[in-house]
C-alpha cells in the first residue's frame, strides 16, 4: 500500500478581524505508519463552528488556542480506510476529532464509532451532535422554560437556535425566533414551527420585537449579543433567565461598538428584574445529561418535534469562506464542509 497523504489547513498567523486567505497554509503531508491501535480515517466531513474563530486567537479563553503551523481544529465525520484497532475495522464511520484536513491517523479509541442504519452519519456533529446538546443542556438546565412562558433565540436558523425554538416548544412555551434576512425568518416560522420570527436587519427590529413578545420575556438563549441581545434585555420579565451561549456577533470584533450598552447599564437590568444570568460551555453537562439527550433528541428528531438543516459546502478548499459566512449569517441551518465522498447517501 502506497503511504498515505493528507490536505491539511494550517493556521500560519492569528487573524486581525475577519480570518483571511493569508492567514493560513494549504500543505500535503506523508502520514506515519499505524502503530497498534491507530486507524487511518479519511475525512467526509468537517463541521464548521463559531467557536473556531477563539481557537484561531490566542485571547485568553476557555479553551487553548489552536498554535501557528498546526492542522485547524475541528470535529469530522470520517470512514476508517486502514485499521489497527479491533474495535474500528475498515469500513466502519466514526466521529473524530481531525480538523481541517482530509486524512489523520490517530488511536481508535479516540473515536465514536456511528450506526448510518440509525440516523444520517452527518447529524453526529449536528442536531444528535454538539450543537444539539448545547441547546437541549443549555435550554433545559438553565433558561428552565415552563409552560406558556416566552422563550426568545437568535441565531435562531442555525443548529444551536433552530433546536432551542423547538426544544421550547416542546415544552409548551412559545418560542420568538430571531434570524438574519426574510428567508430565514420563512424557515423558522414554516420548517421549525416558532410562533414569531423576526429579522434583526428590520429598521423596526426592536419595535418588531417589542410586538411578538406581548408579555414580554421569561428565558432569553443568548447567541449572539451585540444589539440584539440589548434590545431583548429590555424586554426580560422579571425573574427571567438567560443562558448565556454565544456572542457570535463580537466575534470578529477589533473594538467595542459605537453605542454599546456599558457594563453599569447591563448590571442595573440584571439587578432591577432580577435577572439569573448563567454562561455555560456545553461540555460541564456531558456527563449528567448526555445519555438523556441521545434518548430524547433522537426520538424528537424521528417523530419529527425537532426539524434541522444541513448547509453542506463542497470541497475542503472552500472551509475558509464557507468559515467566514458562518460569522455573518451566510449559512443556513448546520454548517458542513464535504470533504470526500459520502457512502451512505
Ligand atoms: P450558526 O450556524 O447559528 O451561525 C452563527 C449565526 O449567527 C449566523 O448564521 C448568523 O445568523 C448569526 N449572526 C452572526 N452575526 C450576528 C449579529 N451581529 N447579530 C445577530 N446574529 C448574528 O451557529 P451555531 O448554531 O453553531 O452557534 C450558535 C451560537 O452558539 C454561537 O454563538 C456559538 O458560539 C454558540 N455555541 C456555544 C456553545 C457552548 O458550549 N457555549 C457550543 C456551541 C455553540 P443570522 O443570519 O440569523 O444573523
Amino acid at each position: 500500500m502506497s503511504t498515505p497523504t493528507s490536505t491539511q489547513i494550517r493556521l500560519a498567523r492569528r487573524p486581525v478581524g475577519e480570518p483571511a486567505d493569508s492567514d493560513f497554509t494549504t500543505e500535503t503531508v506523508g502520514l506515519p505508519e499505524l502503530g497498534d491501535g491507530d486507524v487511518l480515517l479519511r475525512t467526509i466531513y468537517l463541521s464548521l463552528d463559531p467557536y473556531m474563530r477563539g481557537r484561531m486567537s490566542d485571547a485568553k479563553s476557555y479553551a487553548a488556542p489552536v498554535e501557528i503551523g498546526a492542522v485547524m481544529e475541528g470535529a469530522t465525520v470520517c470512514e476508517v480506510v486502514e485499521s489497527r484497532a479491533e474495535s474500528r475495522p475498515v469500513g466502519t464511520f466514526v466521529l473524530a476529532y481531525t480538523g481541517w484536513q482530509t486524512h489523520a491517523v490517530v488511536p481508535g479509541r479516540h473515536t465514536r464509532r456511528l450506526d448510518p442504519a440509525t440516523a444520517p452519519i452527518s447529524t453526529s456533529v449536528g442536531v444528535l451532535g454538539m450543537p444539539g446538546f448545547t441547546a437541549y443542556a443549555g435550554l433545559l438546565q438553565i433558561g428552565r422554560p415552563q409552560e406558556g412562558e416566552t422563550v426568545v433565540v437568535a441565531a435562531a436558523a442555525g443548529p444551536v437556535g433552530s433546536a432551542v425554538g423547538q426544544i421550547a416548544r416542546a415544552k409548551g412555551a412559545r418560542a420568538v425566533g430571531i434570524a438574519g434576512g426574510p428567508e430565514k425568518v420563512r424557515l423558522l416560522r414554516e420548517e421549525f414551527g416558532f410562533d414569531e420570527a423576526l429579522d434583526h436587519r428590520s429598521p423596526d427590529f426592536a419595535a418588531e420585537l417589542k410586538a411578538a413578545t406581548p408579555d414580554g420575556v421569561d428565558v432569553y438563549f443568548e447567541n449572539v449579543a451585540g444589539t440584539v441581545g440589548e434590545a431583548v434585555m429590555r424586554r426580560m420579565n422579571t425573574y427571567g433567565r438567560i443562558p448565556v451561549c454565544g456572542l457570535v456577533a463580537d466575534y470578529n470584533a477589533t473594538e467595542a461598538r459605537d453605542g454599546a450598552e456599558p457594563g453599569p447599564v447591563l448590571l442595573r437590568r440584571i439587578l432591577t428584574k432580577s435577572l439569573t444570568v448563567r454562561g455555560f460551555i456545553q461540555d460541564e453537562f456531558l456527563a449528567d445529561h448526555s445519555a438523556d439527550f441521545q434518548r430524547d433528541m433522537s426520538g424528537w428528531v424521528a417523530d419529527g418535534t425537532v426539524k434541522y438543516r444541513e448547509d453542506v459546502v463542497d470541497g475542503l478548499e472552500n472551509a475558509l469562506e464557507a468559515f467566514r459566512g458562518l460569522l455573518t449569517g451566510r449559512n443556513v441551518g448546520k454548517l458542513l464542509v464535504q470533504v470526500s465522498e459520502d457512502p451512505t447517501r
